[in-house]
């Protein structure tokens, strides 16, 4: 018997041996020395696989979904023996780690252990495509912790994604691969490092991938989140790049921390990134900490997983899209992609180190971070638009995050709408959250009014608030607001025979429900003045599906039926077109909806990340086709195609010079409509033939501005007096305007620079501030002087068409809801021509 077992334990314990041993190094896979190379996509996959192969019963290759352009996403699980066999087992007792009751005074679970022996990290590498190094560490990471750091994975499981994002780490290897020389050139000014538009960085739809956590408006996001969430990891490391002059960068994070840092989140990123420093000052590689990236923000790969109780970092390697294989940099080093991936290496082993040490505290203090029952507001109550508290509910089961019914038809606290003291009547439809849940304190980072700021510098924008961004109207609670389970949804009515359908218009759900019937040929007419029919008063904007004009369509009722219940949209039947107020449905005041042909610039000159939002926004939200022009190719381009021409934020100088102006100007006064957002609009400020006008700063400060004798230390704070970086505003809105048909005379926005343009003397002020203060976020002092009586957006008639204005981007990075109609408004209702090209 006792032979038996010696025999077995040999031949077990040489099979492990012998499995360990046969895994190839990336190098052997690959067929080059690592970091000699970039390697595609589906190399580094297929080294994972075989690996995964080898060892299966250490490393498990799981699947997790699909990019744009449909590569693969990718999670390897990598641990022993025996918490792969148990993984399932691990995940879900971390779970209860998170969801279970909790005594209020420990934080401590009920009659359970507080925690278990495992530690969970998790390793993402790539989410910017021309960061290039991280992916190739994520092998070499791999190989190492299955050969020389096995004992780690004992208490540990390593989850490695080799690739955030992978379309547009393709895209930057691809292009590099077929531009460089060989072997490679040193020389900055070699095309090898100078990406073309739009460069490697974003996702397909041109993305920041590393701004989208919290919003999850693409889907690597959203595919990612739903894992994340089933595995709620206790560290969580974002591997990045910065400029080839930069040494290495990791935790300790800069300040401002998010007031819902916890003193260990704090005190054990300082233990990791004491420990990075060993390694590096062993090698004399150089290295800085907290300074520059900041824990605010909730959207990025730091501070979600902070937020969410992990200790989330970012660390960044020199190099970026710029450096290819080798790089002669300002110091006269040639910094090249076998250092950079050396170090994202070791940082990514010692930080698995630091958690294996760790493990027993990271699981405790894990636990401790659900319980949130301290927090200063008890509930936020949330009520308005029915389709906008759906879309707001999307986002919240995107983060497991809780919501109910209010039971009481009143409630009072904190008002987002006045910014004071007051209260608010709540209807069936209404929502509450409350920050008394497991993931309470995300509830708070997203709702809560003004965020704390513990300093002004920081990297990003300073408000995000939901009732803002979803323009819901809320109120936050000092006591916890009773309710119960949601309501379930009512079905929809089928239609009958009638003269016509009415639709409200004040939604995304509405804008999607028009652009469906314009492509199937629905003749639709929206009214430009309120109406009452069968004793229903309708707004401004709402859309009228008559039997007449549609009888072209077979089939026509059972049609308009299937898109109305595809789009869970509410029709109202008229049977007359005689209205009890008016106008009629025949009155000139009620227009037919011209099936607009809109074309977008993309490329040179413009702002990649604002071409990449119209781009999403028209093909995933709104669903419309959109015709993509590249700005080489204007001066060539026939206009006439087109009704509507959408200049993203960026710079046309080149674009619109003298001979392109006159052509776009003439197109525009034959009837054309362009829409110019954010900086598109300095291409026709103070330019001859336009009403629209840059708004100085005052001269107040000209004295001091002479004999600036601001120390050279103070200088950078003290340019932040002249800074807004992202702050909530109330715009005042002429709601009878066909721009902002569905809003009502307020609107607050997101505003995130601090130019400022002029209100229009010969035009329409859709929105616009009058007496400016800042309702959530930051702004410097300078720059808020100069925002009284300032355009947000605006129409200038030019002969027959318009020019619209968009000072603030309505759709950035796609998250601020309620600013989408404001565009679909430009695009079909402005200045409406109805006719066919
Ligand atoms: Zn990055």
């Amino acid at each position: 018997m006792q032979k038996l077992v010696l025999v077995l334990l040999v031949l077990f314990g040489s099979f492990s041996l012998t499995s360990a041993q046969n895994i190839k190094s990336p190098s052997d896979f690959l067929g080059y020395e690592i970091g000699t190379q970039f390697s595609r996509h589906h190399q580094v996959i297929d080294y994972f696989k075989s690996v995964a192969n080898t060892v299966p019963n250490q490393v498990k290759l799981e699947t997790y979904g699909k990019t744009n352009e449909r590569r693969g996403l990718y999670l390897a699980f990598v641990s022993s023996e025996a918490n792969i066999e148990n993984l399932e087992t691990i995940r879900e007792n971390n779970l209860k780690n998170v969801y279970a009751e909790r005594s209020q005074s420990t934080g401590l679970l009920d009659g359970e252990p507080s925690s278990t022996d495992i530690a969970i990290v998790w390793l993402s590498y790539n989410v910017h495509g021309n960061e290039a190094s991280s992916t190739e560490a994520s092998m070499l990471t791999l190989y190492k912790l299955l050969t020389e750091q096995q004992d780690l994975l004992k208490n540990t499981v390593v989850i490695i994604d080799p690739s955030v994002n992978p379309d547009g780490r393709d895209r930057y290897v691809n292009w590099y691969n077929e531009t460089k020389s060989t072997a490679y050139d040193i020389d900055r000014q070699a095309s090898e490092h100078n990406e073309p538009w739009p460069g490697g960085r974003p996702n397909h739809y041109l993305f920041d991938l590393n701004r989208d956590w919290v919003w999850a408006t693409q889907v690597e996001t959203q595919q990612r989140l739903a894992v994340y969430n089933k595995w709620m990891p206790h560290v969580h490391v974002d591997f990045h790049e910065q400029g080839i002059n930069e040494p290495y960068y990791f935790a300790p994070a800069a300040e401002p921390f998010h007031e819902i840092i916890t003193d260990w989140q704090r005190d054990f990123q300082t233990q990791i990134g004491k420990n990075h420093a060993k390694y590096f000052d062993a090698e004399g590689w150089l290295f800085f900490t907290r300074e520059r990236f900041d824990l605010l923000y909730p959207s990025y790969g730091d501070t979600y997983p902070t937020f969410m109780g992990a200790m989330g970092m970012t660390y960044e390697q020199g190099g970026h899209g710029m450096a290819g294989l080798g790089i002669l940099n300002d110091e006269g080093h040639v910094l090249t992609l076998v250092e950079r991936l050396t170090h994202h290496t070791t940082t990514g082993i010692s930080t698995v180190e630091m958690a294996s040490k760790n493990a027993q505290k990271l699981n405790s203090e894990f636990g401790k971070f659900f319980n949130n029952s301290n927090s200063n507001y008890k509930s936020y109550v949330v009520n308005g638009n029915e389709d906008k508290l759906n879309r707001l509910k999307v986002l919240l089961n995107t983060h497991n995050i809780r919501f109910e019914n209010p039971t009481s038809t009143k409630v009072s606290g904190f008002d987002y709408a006045t910014g004071q003291q007051g209260s608010l009547s709540v209807d069936g439809s209404a929502m509450v959250v409350h920050s008394d849940q497991p993931k309470g304190k995300m509830v708070k980072v997203l709702f809560e009014p003004n965020t704390m700021l513990s300093d002004s510098l920081t990297y990003d924008i300073t408000a995000w608030s939901l009732p803002y961004a979803y323009g819901l109207d809320a109120i936050a609670s000092t006591s916890k607001v009773s309710s119960n389970k949601l309501a379930k949804r009512k079905s929809l009515q089928t239609l009958n025979d009638a003269y016509g359908y009415v639709s409200k218009w004040n939604s995304m759900e509405d804008a999607k429900f028009l652009a469906e019937l314009l492509k199937e040929d629905f003749k639709v007419r929206f009214t430009e003045k309120p109406f009452t029919s069968k004793d229903k008063k309708f707004e401004r904007g709402s859309l009228i599906i008559t039997k007449g004009d549609n009888k072209h369509i077979e089939k026509m009722l059972s049609k308009l039926n299937a898109i109305a219940q595809d789009h869970a949209q509410p029709l109202t039947e008229i049977y007359s077109g005689f209205s009890q107020n008016t106008p009629d449905i025949g009155s000139p005041d009620i227009k037919l909806v011209n099936k607009q042909k809109v074309a977008i610039l993309s490329g040179n000159g413009t702002s990649s990340l604002s071409y990449g939002e119209i781009w999403h926004f028209f093909e995933q939200q709104l669903h419309y086709p959109l015709t993509s022009i590249n700005t080489d190719d204007f001066s060539n381009t026939n206009l006439d195609k087109y009704n509507v021409l959408i200049l993203p934020n960026g710079y046309y100088g080149d674009v619109l010079n003298d001979d392109n102006m006159t052509k776009l100007k003439t197109w525009v006064s034959a009837g054309g409509k362009v829409i110019a957002i954010d900086g598109a609009l300095r291409s026709f400020a103070g330019k001859e033939g336009f009403n629209l006008n840059f708004k100085p700063s005052e001269d107040v400060d000209n004295v001091e501005k002479n004999k600036n004798l601001t120390a050279y230390a103070d200088r950078e704070r003290e340019s932040s007096n002249d800074l807004i970086t992202g702050a909530i505003f109330n715009a005042k809105v002429d709601h009878t305007h066909p721009m902002a048909f569905g809003y009502d005379d307020n609107y607050f926005t997101l505003k995130l620079g601090s130019s400022a343009y002029r209100l229009l003397d010969n035009g329409y002020n859709v929105a616009y501030l009058k007496d400016t203060e800042v309702y959530s976020g930051f702004a410097g002092k300078k720059a808020l002087q100069k925002l009284d009586d300032t355009l947000i957006f605006g129409e200038e008639r030019m002969g027959n068409g318009s020019f619209i204005y968009m000072v603030d981007n309505p759709l950035f990075r796609s998250f601020w809801e309620n600013g989408k109609l404001f565009l679909v408004n430009a695009i079909f209702f402005v200045n409406n021509n109805a006719y066919e090209l």
